[in-house]
């Protein structure tokens, strides 16, 4: 049995609970959190549920400590400060830090002799392996990528640690027009801004100043500032009643061209439609779990990313059972 800890219990966290409910190698043993403990309930009958402070208490009954804290603030302390105890794994979604986050997790992982898997998920994550595979199989071409219509946790979290803030939600909205440029193969070139819209639903104190919350979410480096973002204040019964789902999707479009003089036109697709965002992102962190335990009971260490795993860590199922029933 693979011995999990989940550290931060939000949407994700209870994912991943629902996730290895439905594997035979896993056993949930903790939830920890920065909350009261006794005000945090779980799932699992069988798990405990601790104060974050108890943790290194659980350093010989863990395996995999899965991360399931906000990109914007929570894991970039995080993710390097446990991976010095635990093998960890997170879903680090904030692109234009990965390279700077990965350092950080692979000196402590270095250190320590653990394993530790940043941004898997599935953007970062799924779509980064289509992105590869498309670029290694038609090196003469283009790559887009397109998300939603759907809400953006990454994106929501990092608008509900602004200060008046009470919650909020965002979606991301592809635009139809660059879309169809897309699919009919004409390689158009489309800025961050023409390719979607944000839209944000955001619930505030009373006493807040709208007009600096609307600028701080309109102007914030990396989520919205190449955007054109919405703002809607909305009182938190609507919240509760039109926002409360988590759906998302997208796709992933690599055109490309073979041939002596290039003559032949190819387009390889990968889509996702989501119910719910959280719990698809956690079984995709709980598949990449078994392979990290794996790979660190065969001796690697440091950080890594999903481009570093081969796919027959990521199952259940012997290497001769995949060939007979998976090639
Ligand atoms: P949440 O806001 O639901 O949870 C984040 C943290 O906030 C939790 O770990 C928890 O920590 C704390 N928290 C949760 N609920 C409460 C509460 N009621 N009161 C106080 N604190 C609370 O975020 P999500 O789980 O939806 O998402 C986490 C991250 O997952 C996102 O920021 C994003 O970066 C990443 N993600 C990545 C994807 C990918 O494809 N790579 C896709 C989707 C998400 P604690 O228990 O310690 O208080």
């Amino acid at each position: 049995m693979i011995r999990i800890g989940i550290l931060g219990y939000g949407n994700l966290g209870r994912g991943i609970e629902c996730a290895i409910k439905h594997t035979k190698d896993m056993k949930l043993i903790a939830v920890f959190t920065r909350r009261d403990p006794s005000s945090v309930k779980i799932l699992t009958s069988d798990a405990k549920v601790e104060n974050v402070d108890k943790i290194l208490n659980y350093q010989d009954d863990i395996d995999v400590l899965i991360l399931c804290g906000g990109s914007a603030t929570d894991l970039p302390k995080q993710t390097p400060e446990y991976a010095k105890y635990f093998n960890v794994v997170d879903s680090f979604d904030t692109h234009a830090n990965i390279p700077q986050h990965f350092e950080r997790v692979d000196d402590a992982a270095k250190t320590s002799h653990h394993f530790g898997l940043i941004s898997s998920g599935w953007d970062p994550g799924m779509f980064s392996l289509n992105r590869v595979y498309g670029n290694a199989i038609l090196p003469t071409g283009c790559d887009y990528t397109f998300w939603g219509k759907g809400v953006s946790q990454g994106h929501s979290d990092a608008i509900r640690r602004i200060d008046g803030v009470v919650d909020a939600r965002q979606y991301t909205v592809p635009v139809d027009k660059a879309l169809e440029e897309v699919r009919s193969g004409s390689n158009p070139n489309l800025t961050t801004r023409q390719k979607h819209t944000r839209e944000c639903y955001v619930v505030v104190e009373d006493s807040a100043d709208k007009a600096r919350i609307e600028n701080e979410i309109k102007t914030m480096p990396n989520y919205f500032a190449d955007y054109d973002t919405t703002v809607h204040f909305i009182s938190m019964e609507e919240m509760k009643k039109n926002h409360s789902k988590l759906p998302h999707g997208g796709f992933v479009i690599r055109t490309g061209k073979t041939g002596w003089e290039n003559e032949h036109n190819h387009v390889i697709e990968y889509s996702l439609k989501l119910d719910s965002n959280p719990e698809f992102t956690a079984s995709v962190i709980v598949a990449y779990s078994r392979a990290v335990y794996r790979l660190h009971k065969e001796g690697k260490i440091g950080a890594h990313t999903v481009f570093d795993i081969a796919p027959a860590y990521l199952l259940d199922m012997s290497a001769e059972e995949m060939r007979a029933h998976l090639l």
